[in-house]
C-alpha cells in the first residue's frame, strides 16, 4: 500500500511514520509512506497557503489551487508506479466519523491519500473536485489535520499484511467484531495486592476464551450501549445447537427432582435452598411448569413456563456447564413449549448482562411499556431460527 499525506507539517507526520512498528514495517517496504509540503506547491512569491474567508469571519482559508496541484502531483506518481488512482480522504471535523470498519475498508485501497487542513479549514471547492469522503476522528476540533491523519494512517497501516508482528493479531483487539477488548494482564501474578483472574493462569484455552468473549461483551454493554446494540443485532442466534445423546429436558414432577432442581439454583442444601423448593413448588401449584436439563446423570440447567400468562422464568444454568450453548438449547426448548403464545416474555436483571445479550440475540427486545427499574421485561419478536 502506498499512503500520502498533504500537509504544512510534513516532517511532524514524517518522523510519526518513521517511529516504533510503523517505522521498521516501512523499512521493510511494507508499505510505502509520503509526506508533501502544501507551500512547495504555491504559486505566489511569498509562498503564502492561505488567505482571509470570503463573507468575513474569523481565521484564515487554505487556497485551493496548491492542494490541487499537490494532488495532481500525487496522483501522477501513482500512474507512473503502475498504481490504482489514489482513494483521497480530506481530514474534517464536519466528516463521517471515523470508526474500525472505515480503517478497514481504507486499508483495502492500494493508494490512499489523506488531506490535512489547517487555520479555519480548507477551500470548499478543492474538496468537490478531489475528495472521495470527508473524515472526522471525533466530535472536537483540533488546530490542523496532522493528528487526524497520522490516526487514520496508523489504524489502516497496521492492518497491512507483516505490519504487527502477530499476523491477524488485531483480530483480537477492540472494535473488530463490533465489541470492546476484554481486559489484559501481563507479570506479575498479584500486582499491589491485585491478583490476576485465576482462569487466565489455567492454560485451558477453551475457558480463557469464554472468559474473555464473556468480558468483551459485559464491558460493551456496560461502557458502549451503542456498540453492544448493533453488535446484538449483527449477532442473532440464528441457530441452535444440537442436543447430544447424553442430553435432556425433563419435566420436574418429582419431590427428588424438586430438591436438585432447588439446589442446582441455590448450590447448596441449606435454608436458601428450602426456599428456592418451596417457591418452585407455589409456583408449579400457579400453573408454572419447571424442566431440569442433565447431561447424562448430573442435572445442569433450568427453565420454567408459565402457559397462562406465556412468561419464561428460571432460566439457569450451572457455572461449569456455562459457554456451551446450553442455555441457548434451554431457551429454545421454553419457546416452543409456549408455542401457543404470540410473544412469550421474561423480566431480566438489568445487571445480567450476559443473560441479556442471550436473550437479545435469540430474537427478545425490551418492552418500552414496562419499566420495572431494576428489571428489564423483554418479549420474544419471532425471530426465526434454525437447527445446526
Ligand atoms: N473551521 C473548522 C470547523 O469548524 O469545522 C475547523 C477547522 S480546524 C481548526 C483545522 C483543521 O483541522 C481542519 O481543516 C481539519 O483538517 C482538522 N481537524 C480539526 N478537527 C478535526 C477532526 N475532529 N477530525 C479530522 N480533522 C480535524
Amino acid at each position: 500500500m502506498r499512503i500520502d499525506i498533504v500537509t504544512l507539517f510534513p516532517e511532524l507526520c514524517d518522523t510519526f511514520l518513521s517511529a516504533s512498528i510503523l517505522g521498521r514495517a516501512r523499512e521493510k517496504n511494507l508499505f510505502e509512506a509520503h509526506c508533501h509540503q502544501i507551500r512547495d506547491y504555491t504559486k505566489n512569491k511569498q509562498r503564502q497557503t492561505d488567505d482571509y474567508p470570503y463573507g468575513g469571519g474569523c481565521g484564515m482559508v487554505l487556497y485551493a489551487q496548491p492542494i490541487a496541484d499537490c494532488l495532481r502531483e500525487v496522483q501522477r506518481q501513482c500512474e507512473e508506479q503502475g498504481r490504482a488512482r489514489p482513494h483521497i480522504v480530506f481530514m474534517t471535523a464536519a466528516g463521517q466519523p471515523y470508526n474500525e470498519t472505515t480503517a478497514r475498508r481504507l486499508a483495502s485501497y492500494d493508494s490512499l491519500t489523506l488531506v490535512c487542513g489547517h487555520y479555519e479549514g480548507i477551500d470548499e471547492r478543492v474538496i468537490e473536485a478531489f475528495g472521495d469522503e470527508e473524515i472526522s476522528i471525533g466530535d472536537y476540533v483540533l488546530t490542523g489535520g496532522e493528528l487526524a491523519s497520522l490516526v487514520v494512517a496508523d489504524s489502516v497501516l497496521r492492518l497491512q499484511p507483516g505490519v504487527l508482528a502477530e499476523e491477524k493479531g488485531y483480530e483480537e483487539e477492540s472494535y473488530w467484531d463490533g465489541l470492546i477488548e476484554y481486559p489484559q494482564y501481563t507479570r506479575p501474578e498479584v500486582w499491589e495486592g491485585r491478583a490476576v483472574p485465576p482462569v487466565l493462569l489455567t492454560g485451558d484455552h477453551n475457558k480463557i476464551d469464554a472468559w474473555r468473549g464473556q468480558r468483551s461483551r459485559e464491558r460493551t454493554r456496560l461502557r458502549r450501549p451503542d456498540l453492544y446494540e448493533a453488535w446484538c443485532e449483527s449477532h442473532p442466534i440464528a441457530r441452535i445447537p444440537r442436543w447430544k445423546r447424553s442430553e435432556r429436558a425433563q419435566l420436574i414432577r418429582t419431590d427428588a427432582q424438586f430438591d436438585a432442581a432447588a439446589a442446582l439454583l441455590t448450590g447448596e442444601q441449606g435454608e436458601e435452598c428450602a426456599a428456592a423448593r418451596e417457591n418452585l413448588m407455589a409456583k408449579r401449584s400457579a400453573g408454572w411448569a419447571f424442566y431440569l436439563h442433565s447431561m447424562g446423570e448430573t442435572p445442569d440447567a433450568l427453565v420454567g413456563v408459565c402457559h397462562k400468562t406465556g412468561e419464561i422464568a428460571q432460566l439457569f444454568v450451572k457455572s461449569d456447564a456455562r459457554e456451551q450453548g446450553i442455555g441457548t438449547k434451554m431457551l429454545d426448548f421454553a419457546l416452543k413449549k409456549l408455542s401457543e403464545h404470540g410473544s412469550p416474555w421474561l423480566n431480566v436483571e438489568n445487571s445480567n448482562t450476559a443473560a441479556i445479550g442471550l436473550f437479545r440475540r435469540m430474537g427478545f427486545v425490551p418492552d418500552a411499556n414496562e419499566d420495572k427499574g431494576e428489571n428489564l421485561v423483554m418479549r420474544y419478536c419471532g425471530k426465526k431460527t434454525e437447527k445446526l
